[in-house]
């Protein structure tokens, strides 16, 4: 198992100039691929602190990456430290060195002199040429240590980094990489890796959870040499996730929720319609991004005043009078309004308050969400306890998705 640091390297991200996404981004590559990012780490354009730092992260890893300082000014120094450090001399590539002119003299008449030093590399090294940009990726490789460089511009380091570093990488991991992921809602992120803690010890497969946006999920990630063989590796953990988490599981590989759900109508033939007074719209944007929706969702109802839940709804008066718009029965009776109103299977409906806000009994992120199906009308009351509007509008959406996910399996 490779042992790996990221490196970041710039003044600007120490000053908080710009927001370190290189880190993270390579983070959630490396993380997909299996290697284990033991830390992270960043430093200013100073020779004698970036030698110090590449010093101290080979003495504890086998892979350094880093990125940034790898422009044509003085400042930009990480490739000329980096070659100390590994006992490289740098040399002039002339590949490197044609398609940097080519790049500079597509926008301007001369190439800087200044420039030129981007197409030196580490003899004996390996070279990622920049089809993005002037300054090429370069990886040394020492005693079993390597080092990888990448330009600091995000739009120049992630296509290098797909295309060119991460071949680089797996072909050292040996074979391949096969990661499944498992998504649930219901269940906070804490409560599932609970659930499963004795598997998150496992090293291969690794089963790692993290949360995102009221989901938690767990990715499954083995390494072997074959495609093959690394799906007889998560085949078993899967199972074994699946049979203690099956209530809360709505996909595996799938993108998102809203896909799930519209995955499922389409093979059970389901038609669905929506009433929202909250989320506004949401629940039905998402639907409609997934593509073949038009065969699903009959209808969305956009209902924030109450007179438009009567008439379009049927939501009655009384109703409205003795428990409010943010009820429970209001949103039994919206749910069941549009169900009628689109003819659909499934009706689903949002009443809530977004926030800021709200009251005591109602605070904000509170939501009663309907469905009505086969079985009848029920409807929940959902509580993000966040005051935050745009999270709650969206996280009462994919709850309310997530129960028509489950309507839909009772079909
Ligand atoms: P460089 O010349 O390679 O040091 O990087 C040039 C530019 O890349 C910086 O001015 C930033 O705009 C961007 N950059 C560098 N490092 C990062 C990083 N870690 N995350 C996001 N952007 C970065
Ligand atoms: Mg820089």
């Amino acid at each position: 198992m490779l042992r790996c640091e990221i490196l970041s390297v710039g003044t600007e991200l120490l000053l908080g100039d710009i927001l370190d996404t290189n880190a993270q981004y390579l983070s959630v590559q490396l993380a997909s691929m299996g290697i284990a990012v033991h830390r992270r780490s960043t430093v200013g354009d100073n020779a004698e602190r970036l030698s110090r730092e590449v010093r101290q992260a080979l003495s504890r890893s086998d892979l350094v990456l880093l990125t940034g300082g790898l422009g044509p000014t003085a400042d930009d120094i990480t490739k000329e430290v980096c070659a100390e450090v590994m006992g490289f001399s740098l040399v002039r590539d002339e590949k490197a060195l044609e398609m940097l002119r080519a790049f500079i003299l597509k926008k301007y008449k001369n190439v800087p002199q200044t420039n030129l030093k981007q197409a030196d590399v580490p003899d004996g090294g390996t070279v990622f040429y920049n089809d993005h940009g002037t300054a090429p990726g370069v990886a040394m490789e020492r005693d079993g240590k390597c080092v990888v460089l990448m330009p600091g511009p995000p739009n120049e380091m992630r296509p290098m980094f797909e295309e060119k570093v991460k071949p680089f990488l797996l072909q050292k991991t040996g074979g391949v990489i096969v990661s499944h992921t498992v998504r649930t809602m219901g269940i906070g992120e804490s409560a599932m890796a609970e659930a499963v803690a004795d598997l998150l010890q496992g090293s291969n497969p690794t089963v790692a959870p993290y949360a995102k946006q009221g989901e938690a999920l767990l990715r499954v990630t083995a390494h072997a040499e074959n495609d093959a063989q690394a799906q007889r590796l998560t085949a078993p953990v899967l199972r074994e996730i699946q049979s203690r988490l099956h209530t809360y599981i709505y996909g595996v590989d799938v993108d998102s929720i809203q896909q799930a759900v519209v995955e499922a109508l389409i093979a059970k033939k389901l038609h669905v319609a929506t009433a929202e007074s909250c989320t506004a719209g949401y629940i039905s944007k998402r639907l409609t991004e997934i593509a073949g929706a038009s065969a699903v969702f009959d209808c969305g109802v956009v209902c924030y005043a109450n007179a438009v839940k009567q008439k379009l709804l049927g939501v009655r008066e009384e109703t409205l009078q003795a428990h409010g718009a943010v009820s429970e029965e209001t949103a039994l009776e919206m749910a069941a309004g549009v169900r009628a109103l689109g003819n659909a299977d499934i009706g689903v409906s949002v009443t809530g308050v977004a926030g800021p806000g709200g009251s005591e009994n109602k605070p904000a992120g509170c939501a009663y969400i309907g469905i009505a199906d086969k079985d009848g009308v029920r409807a929940v009351r959902f509580e993000t306890g966040r005051d935050d509007r745009e999270y709650n509008r969206y996280v009462t959406a994919s709850k309310a998705l997530h129960l028509v996910w489950q309507s839909i399996q009772k079909y």
